[in-house]
């Protein structure tokens, strides 16, 4: 007999999904082995401890609705959370399902190989360990895998060189320091006007204009948290009916069917309310833009009122991708921050990064000495987590080679010649353009409702047809085709990593459509997927 430890399931990471699918498949009765590859819980909220780290959605929402009695206990101090208060709420989670046990920490997984007779995993780790499982999990996050830019030079950096995807778990004082951040995504942005609060001086490079929004932070309500407790089950409905998985109103109107001064108001009150929110104006701001140019227009205005400088405020103001459609950063005090004496903004697109030396970085047209660099570009979002690992499935074929024209799935739940593996909010889901947590909990419980059913039906092996996935990749392509998301490179594209295949990650037929449709999937006997049970038996 093999020493080889066998669980019913691994899943990898520790974050949201990881601890919810341990928590739900432990809970049927499954063996089941969580790896992790940090040395504790909270997945993206472990690495990314830069300073200002924070959720862009509000905390009542982006939490677990799983356990009516964690949300009551919760409270949560801000309206949207720091980083440290979601470590932590994770590290109780952990701590009050009792989920630590199931996962081995430090953990990194380096290799997932089919095993076709056994119809089961192996899974081998860093550490040198393997462990076959009937099923693999995947829930290591859609913007877990680092994206360290190939900069001339960036290794030869003497002074302190840090990524926000990965910060040092001490404190790192900035005091006196002279301090350079590549990039201005939604990291970049929040962490500047922390950083700029306390070095001597703060040069930011930006090779994109962003267009920004205020969050309005702020202390939690306690008139509003009771109210919110009272009514958990009906917001949590709304969550899991809306498109991005939030408990607001869609809008009804179009951008240009309303007067100019009606359309100035509702900018504006979105805008005073601050977050994402500014988005639910109006019906047509993602599709049309004739309507996505008026929010254009109203938050040029607010950058070119805020900032003193008017040729500041006019490289601030993007100018080549509509408003949305590249993820905007949410932040309060971003423009402001370019009005300080210690901040410089260095136009890389005007005169581009020539190189970084032992102590500076190098433009075109000038050279920024600096004491630390801090390098804010991003993540190999969605599928890179799962492509820095071996995946070898039916026939030995890597994954790499299934998505190598870009992402690939059914549902975003698995792919077709990778049985048994599935993946939590993975590629052409709605993922990250839903709130996450709710996004996690409907996948796990679809999953769980899989397993279930495979179980009592003796079931052993299940996956996506070929002509399924191929059908769910034009459909969520047809729909990119009708947004304005195209008219912009990013990570959603996956054109931020150089040689990644253009192609749309996520699925944007909204979120409350696409529960439906897997719920109906499942309803159907799991439509579109093919099962393979006993030793003998042809797939069904
Ligand atoms: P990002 O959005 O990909 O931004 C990366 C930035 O680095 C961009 O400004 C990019 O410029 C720049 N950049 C990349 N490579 C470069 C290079 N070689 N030279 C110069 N500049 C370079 O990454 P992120 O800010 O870490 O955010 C990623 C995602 O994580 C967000 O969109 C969001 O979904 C999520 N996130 C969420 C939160 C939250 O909820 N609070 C916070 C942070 C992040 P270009 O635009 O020109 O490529």
């Amino acid at each position: 007999m093999s020493d080889v430890p066998t669980y019913d399931a691994v899943v990898i990471g520790a974050g949201f999904a990881g601890l919810y699918a341990v928590h739900r498949l432990t809970g049927m009765g499954f063996r089941v082995l969580g790896l992790e590859r940090g040395q504790d819980v909270g997945g993206v909220w472990y690495w990314n401890r830069y300073p200002g780290a924070r959720c862009d959605c509000e905390s009542y929402y982006y939490s677990y609705g799983f356990s009516e009695d964690l949300q009551q206990d919760w409270d949560w101090s801000l309206r949207y959370s720091e980083q440290p208060e979601i470590l932590g709420y994770l590290g109780h989670v952990a701590d009050r399902f009792d989920l630590r046990r199931h996962f081995r920490f430090g953990a990194a997984v380096e290799a997932l190989t089919f095993d076709e007779p056994a119809r089961a995993w192996t899974v081998r780790t860093g550490d040198g360990q393997t462990v076959t499982a009937r099923f693999v999990v995947s829930a290591m996050g859609c913007l877990s895998a680092v994206n360290w830019p190939d900069i001339p030079g960036l290794r030869s950096f003497r002074g302190r060189l840090l990524h926000t995807a990965d910060w040092p778990h001490e404190p790192v004082d900035f005091t006196g320091r002279r301090v350079g951040v590549i990039g201005t995504g939604a990291s970049a942005v929040q962490a500047i006007p922390r950083i700029a609060r306390e070095a001597a001086h703060l040069t930011v490079f930006q090779r994109t204009a962003n267009w920004v929004l205020p969050a309005r932070n702020h202390a939690s309500d306690p008139g509003f948290d009771s109210w919110v407790k009272a009514n958990y089950g009906e917001i949590r409905a709304r969550c899991a009916a809306s498109p991005g998985a939030v408990p607001f109103e869609a809008p009804t109107l179009s951008a240009l069917e309303v007067s100019d001064a009606e359309r100035e108001a509702t900018y504006q009150s979105l805008w005073d309310l601050g977050g994402m929110r500014f988005f639910s104006a109006f019906t047509d701001l993602f599709s049309s833009l004739e309507a996505n140019a008026t929010a254009q227009a109203f938050v040029a205005e607010q950058i070119r009122k805020t900032v003193r400088e008017p040729e500041l405020a006019r490289a601030l103001t993007p100018t080549d991708h509509p408003i949305g459609v590249k993820r905007p950063p949410v932040d309060d005090d971003y423009y402001e921050t370019f009005n300080r004496p210690n901040v410089t903004l260095a136009d890389i697109r005007r005169a581009p990064l020539v190189e970084v030396t032992e102590g500076a970085v190098r433009t075109a047209d000038a050279e920024y000495e600096l004491d630390d660099l801090i390098v804010a570009t991003g993540f190999d979002a969605i599928t890179g987590a799962l492509l820095a690992l071996d995946v070898r499935g039916r026939g030995g074929v890597s994954l790499k080679r299934h998505w190598q024209n870009g992402p690939s799935s059914y549902l975003g739940l698995g792919m077709a010649g990778f049985p048994n593996l599935f993946t939590i909010t993975g590629p052409l889901s709605p993922a990250v353009l839903a709130n996450m947590p709710t996004a996690v909990e409907q996948h796990v419980d679809w999953i769980a409702g899989c397993l279930d059913h495979m179980h009592r039906e003796g079931i052993d092996a299940i996956e996506p047809t070929e002509a399924a996935e191929t059908d769910w990749v034009s459909h969520a392509n047809e729909i990119v085709g009708h947004t304005l998301y195209p008219q912009a490179e990013s990570w959603y594209f996956g054109t931020n990593i150089p040689g990644k295949p253009r192609r749309f990650g996520v699925y944007l037929g909204g979120f409350g459509a696409y529960s439906e449709r897997c719920e109906a999937v499942a309803q159907a006997g799991y439509e579109g997927f093919r099962f393979t049970s006993g030793p003998n038996r042809a797939p069904r």
